[in-house]
């Protein structure tokens, strides 16, 4: 599958010069909201709608799709705007209902992506069709998982193929609705270079004010196009409100990352820098959570020691940790000096951090 260079052809075929833009509404609710959206939305830089016709519901109860009803709405706005259809699949049954009404692109959501025999089953049942077939990262953080879902399309035979970067579930309570765990994405990326990558920021962010910046992040990462939940009155959609933006401000969206690109002076390095500074960016961000999560420990070992009366400083333990550090790092390529002034200032904030508890 990585040296197949002609998996992403598709891409250009269908976005050209810009980045590729899927939008429309999580869920095809009405007639009348999935064409409105769509007439408000027709623009040349948005070249496919999305809209969920099956909906995978953690609770049974809520909205779960109007199923093969909504298609003809779909179809219709294909005649009408001229922009190629997207909807989600979920098993075989789904896919045949998808492949008689001809929707152009169907995508593997993430809770189907977690299940191979769901995963094979729509394979078998898309193989020998021209259809663009887009894989969401499974909502577990698993590179292997997602590389499997996608293997199993090619290896039927699918010809067009990309994945959708839609963040994972985590347990730690984050910024995100799904932790974009950027390196599982990049790890794909430079794996399968000639796989096309797209980013679902409306699924991340999980709401309205973040998706703009997840959007251009992606962009600068070289991610190839955006899957973004647009509903004509997001505040009154039946799923995912709070996450739905309007298809004005997607236009607007649009515009300021592209008006971004032209400012780039020489393109080429900038992307690269900028590629760097995010990556950057989120590594600072990881160290920052790991240090507040070891402070978090070295608290709780703190009230021990107060309650069982044991001195905070215990040199044996520090030598050992310290001795580790150094080797590790070393053999990491980082410095002693380095490794001495870091964990010596950790340790610092540790014992300061435990002092504290004993005085209380
Ligand atoms: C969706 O795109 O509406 C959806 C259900 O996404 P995910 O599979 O990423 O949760
Ligand atoms: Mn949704």
């Amino acid at each position: 599958m990585n040296t197949e260079k002609n998996l992403g052809n598709w891409i250009k075929e269908l976005a050209g010069e810009y980045p590729l833009m899927i939008a429309g509404p999580c869920s095809a609710e009405t007639e009348e909201q999935v064409l409105s959206t769509a007439k408000a939305m027709k623009d040349k830089r948005i070249q496919v709608y999305r809209a969920g016709v099956w909906k995978p519901r953690t609770r049974p109860g809520n909205f779960e799709g109007h199923g093969e009803k909504a298609l003809p709405w779909l179809k219709k706005v294909k005649e009408e705007t001229g922009m190629k259809i997207a909807i989600e699949i979920a098993n075989a049954e789904h896919a045949a209902l998808a492949l008689n009404y001809d929707i152009d692109i169907l995508w593997i959501g993430a809770r189907t992506s977690v299940n191979p025999f769901a995963v094979q089953e729509i394979a078998n049942a898309i193989q020998g069709t021209d259809k663009i077939i887009l894989i969401k990262n499974p909502v577990n953080p698993d590179l292997g998982l997602w590389i499997g879902a996608v293997e199993r399309f090619y290896k039927v035979g699918m010809k067009n193929i990309g994945v959708i970067h839609r963040g994972f579930s985590s347990f730690r309570p984050g910024n995100y609705r799904n932790d974009p765990q950027w390196p599982i994405a990049l790890d794909f990326k430079t794996k399968y270079p000639h796989i096309p990558m797209i980013i679902d920021p409306s699924h991340i962010c999980g709401r309205r004010d973040c998706i703009q910046d997840m959007a251009q992040k992606a962009l600068d990462l070289k991610y190839d196009g955006f899957m973004i939940e647009t509903h004509i009155h997001p505040d009154k959609a039946w799923s995912d409100a709070k996450q739905q933006i309007t298809p004005l401000r997607l236009l607007e969206i649009i515009e300021d990352l592209n008006l971004r690109k032209q400012n780039f002076q020489d393109p080429q390095i900038l992307n690269q820098i900028q590629f760097y500074r995010s990556r950057i960016d989120e590594l600072d961000n990881e160290l920052l959570e790991l240090l507040a999560e070891r402070m978090n420990l070295a608290k709780q070992i703190g009230e021990l020691k107060k309650e069982k009366n044991v001195a905070v400083l215990q040199r044996k333990r520090w030598a050992d940790i310290m001795l580790k550090a150094k080797q590790k790092g070393i053999s990491l390529g980082l410095s002693e000096k380095f490794i001495n002034r870091i964990f010596n200032s950790i340790h610092q904030e540790s014992i300061e951090n435990q002092e504290k508890i004993f005085k209380i």
